[in-house]
Order: structure tokens, then C-alpha cells, then sequence
């Protein structure tokens, strides 16, 4: 099979390797698309991780063989998505539903010796536990969304968001749009802050309420305007600064929610006044990547169009030109790159 490798830093080759032959227990995948994302980019532009290494883990597929041995109500040819971070499945954390902060033992995958994450090779062998089945109309390009969605989701659920709430959403690239969508799913009316006119343009587009820019105007003059005076219930911060982080709490009500959901470059201790948290039961919290339930969830609403995520599709690129795949990706103005991994 072929495989992605990114090399050495904006380097991304593709290379034969020979696939471990399939063992007891595990679903083969042939992996149609695999997106790009802010993970890899970071990889490909070698400012995390060590190289070489096989990206890529929003991918989206079609089983292709069974183990005899595995015991699975998975058939050959269904199609699927896939949560390629593995869990251990028996430790404290997996048994209370939380697999993104499993501590027990996991799996790791090697191509030919090099490490990988596995989305961007033509195959991978699945523990059919972590495999999702996606309906039969869904376009392929579009299921391969259902990991970033389900990351989003993880972090929209963390904020018990009710019908009528004022959400804020700080950053409008993908991963903050998709929060958007998630939260007006529940019935919020939201607010984007983004600076970036094009973007802003892409969300009021996809119906998002009220998009404002948080460099010309004063962020809690904004949220004013927009909840009355109340303040936010939810407050979801994609963006990587940590001054947006230690700003949080003047725009949120008391007893209201704030999360942390990107990691952020470059990272620094922050700020916050213990009293304000004290006296306003403002809740700050993190999400960090997905559970099995969250892939489950957001394979659901891809499959029923309750969440259109087409426009977010910015270009698809052959597996032969994932040098060219890796280089659009790093364009601020991109949401996601698609590479279809078979001719
Ligand atoms: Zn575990
Ligand atoms: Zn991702």
C-alpha cells in the first residue's frame, strides 16, 4: 500500500510500505479521504513531533476484510469512520466513558519503522470497538469531517448549553464555526469573534447570529450588545492565545461556563482572579479531543444532515500530490484540505 510520510519539515513524500498482515480481532479499512489538520500542519511545517512520521487521523472509509477470527457485526463494504487515537478500554478513565484521557496501555502503529497516526496510508486495521458506521448517501469527503465535528461536540456537551443561552465563540476557523453549528443545533443563539472578514462572511453564511470583530471593538461591549446586559451562559475559546484566555471572565455571566478548547501556541501561565471565581461560580473547564460516544454522536449528525459541514470542504488534492495538499493547507484562509488516498 502507499502511505504519506512527512519526511523533514515541508517535505511530504508518498512511499510504498508493506501492511502487517491482519491479526485476530481487527477490521481492515481502505482509507478513501483523509482531512488535514491544525495537528498536522504542525507536523508538516516540523514545529511538533519528530519526524518521519504518517499523518492524518480525520479519515473516512470502506471495510475491505474481516479477520475469521474476529467477531464483529461489521461486513465487508460498509462504510465507516474511524477513531484512530487509540484507548486501552479497562482503566478508570475508559470505564467512565472518558477514552481522550485513557491512562492505560495503548497501541501505537508502524509503517516499515516509522511511526504514524494513520489516517494518511491506503489502509488500516481497526479494533471494530472504535469504528462507526456512516450512511450509505453520505459522501466519503464529508464523513472524514466526523472527527473534528466529534471533537467540537466533546467540547460542546461540557457546557450543558439549553435552548435560548447566549454562546460566545472566540476564533472562526473551522473548529470555532463547527461550534457554532453544534450550538445552534442546541437551540443557543451565538456569537462569533473573529477578526477576519472573509471568515466572519463564511459564518454568517452557514447562519450563525451575530459575528463581530473582537480587534475593533472591546469584546465585553460586544457581548453587551448582544446578551442584553447578561453576559454569556457559554463560552467556547478556539483560538491559541492565552490572553483571550485570561480575559475570560468579564465577558461571561456569573455561574456561567467557559471552555478551554484548543491547546495554545505559544503557551504561558495565565492570570485569573480567585475571587472573581469565587464570588461569580463561573466554570472554567478544558476539552480535549473526542470519546468513542462524541465519534458515535457526530457520525449521527453528518449521516442526518443535521450538521452541513460541505462548505467547510476548501479543496481536494490526489494522493500523489500531498506535497501540493500539505502546502494549501497552511493558507490562513483554508478550513480543511482533503487528500483522497486512491486513485
Ligand atoms: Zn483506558
Ligand atoms: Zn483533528
Amino acid at each position: 500500500m502507499k502511505a504519506i510520510v512527512v519526511e523533514s519539515p515541508r517535505k511530504a513524500a508518498v512511499r510504498e510500505i508493506d501492511p502487517a498482515p491482519l491479526s485476530a480481532g481487527k477490521i481492515r479499512i481502505r482509507i478513501e479521504y483523509c482531512l488535514i489538520c491544525t495537528w498536522e500542519k504542525r507536523i508538516f511545517s516540523g514545529e511538533t513531533g519528530s519526524l518521519p512520521f504518517v499523518p492524518g487521523h480525520e479519515a473516512s472509509g470502506i471495510v475491505s476484510d474481516i479477520h475469521p477470527d474476529t467477531v464483529t457485526s461489521f461486513r465487508i463494504g460498509d462504510r465507516v469512520v474511524f477513531k484512530t487515537l487509540d484507548h486501552c478500554g479497562h482503566c478508570s478513565r475508559c470505564y467512565s466513558g472518558e477514552t481522550s484521557l485513557c491512562t492505560g496501555k495503548k497501541a501505537s502503529r508502524s509503517y516499515g519503522g516509522i511511526p504514524g497516526s494513520g489516517g494518511m496510508a491506503q489502509l488500516i486495521d481497526m479494533d471494530p470497538t472504535r469504528v462507526f458506521k456512516i450512511a450509505e448517501d453520505l459522501p466519503l469527503e464529508i464523513a472524514a469531517f466526523t472527527e473534528p465535528l466529534a471533537c467540537c461536540y466533546h467540547s460542546v456537551m461540557r457546557a450543558d448549553i439549553l435552548p435560548g443561552d447566549f454562546v460566545g465563540i472566540s476564533g472562526g476557523g473551522i473548529m470555532g464555526q463547527l461550534h457554532a453549528l453544534l450550538a445552534m443545533s442546541r437551540g443557543a443563539k451565538t456569537l462569533l469573534l473573529e477578526p477576519d472578514p472573509a471568515k466572519a462572511a463564511h459564518a454568517r453564511a452557514i447562519g450563525v447570529h451575530a459575528v463581530a470583530d473582537p480587534l475593533s471593538q472591546d469584546a465585553e461591549k460586544i457581548v453587551a450588545d448582544f446578551t442584553g446586559g447578561e453576559g454569556l451562559d457559554a463560552y467556547f475559546i478556539t483560538t491559541p492565545q492565552p490572553a483571550i484566555a485570561e480575559d475570560c471572565l468579564r465577558i461571561v455571566r456569573p455561574s456561567g461556563k467557559v471552555v478551554f478548547y484548543g491547546s495554545f501556541h505559544p503557551n504561558r501561565a495565565i492570570g485569573l482572579d480567585p475571587n472573581k471565581i469565587h464570588y461569580s461560580q463561573v466554570d472554567i473547564t478544558g476539552s480535549f479531543s473526542a470519546d468513542a460516544v462524541d465519534f458515535y454522536r457526530a457520525a449521527r449528525l453528518l449521516s442526518s444532515r443535521i450538521i452541513d459541514v460541505s462548505s467547510f470542504v476548501t479543496g481536494l488534492f490526489p494522493l500523489d500530490r500531498a506535497q501540493d495538499a500539505f502546502q494549501a493547507s497552511l493558507d490562513p484562509a483554508s478550513y480543511r484540505i482533503g487528500i483522497k488516498l486512491h486513485g
